[in-house]
């Protein structure tokens, strides 16, 4: 069994996948036939570079594109394992070219790849900072619960314990009228699942 393209042997059937994706439309590509290792891996280079290029743009496409790449480098392992062509076939063998990094198109992917790297963490970020009850580090003081601070009052740690227990420090009491009492602390309203400073009144 010769190489489809260009009679060479031996050679293997291989099927390789590409995806474009056009913002609404997307277009699958498939490429399945025998291939000596050189055809081969010329084919499989082609589409992967220009999936990476082209296989992104569009909703369901940036699902998509990753699948198809991966496929790919399922195949790849296969297209490895064909040995080298040692019949000569009618034609010479396609040009395999560069590894697919190798080529811009390779290099290319990385720039917007790098980009999203960022703005997610960007956003990220943005987002622990604006509701830092995302970063879930925050204690959730309730009226009537225990607490106590294991950090500085400049920099407080503050953990719910059972009242019970030797770790309680603090009752926490709602704000009266005038705020808290004398002695007591104020914690931080982000240390309350509805954004309401509670009182912290020691345990004598
Ligand atoms: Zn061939």
């Amino acid at each position: 069994m010769g190489c489809g393209v260009c009679g060479a042997g031996p050679a293997a059937p291989v099927t390789v996948r590409g995806h474009q994706g056009m913002i609404v439309i997307m277009r699958s590509l498939k490429r399945q036939g025998v291939f000596c290792r050189s055809c081969a891996l010329s084919v499989f280079r082609e589409m992967q570079a220009e999936t990476l290029i082209t296989g992104w743009w569009g909703l369901l496409s940036v699902v998509i594109t990753p699948v198809v790449l991966l496929t790919n480098l399922g195949a790849l392992s296969g297209i490895k394992r064909i040995p080298a062509p040692v019949t000569p076939g009618w034609r010479p063998p396609l040009d395999p070219g560069k590894p697919v990094f190798q080529r811009p198109e390779g290099v290319a992917v990385l720039i917007p790849l790098g980009l999203l790297g960022m703005v997610v963490t960007l956003v990220t970020a943005l987002l622990l900072g604006l509701f830092p009850g995302l970063s879930d580090t925050r204690p959730n003081l309730t009226t009537g619960s225990c607490a106590r601070n294991d950090g500085s009052w400049t920099e407080p740690d503050l953990k719910t314990v059972p009242c019970d227990s030797d770790e309680a420090q603090y009752r926490v009491m709602f704000p009266g009228d005038h705020g808290c009492e004398d002695g007591d602390y104020l914690a931080s309203p982000y240390d309350s699942a509805d954004g309401i400073g509670r009182c912290l009144r020691p345990i004598r």
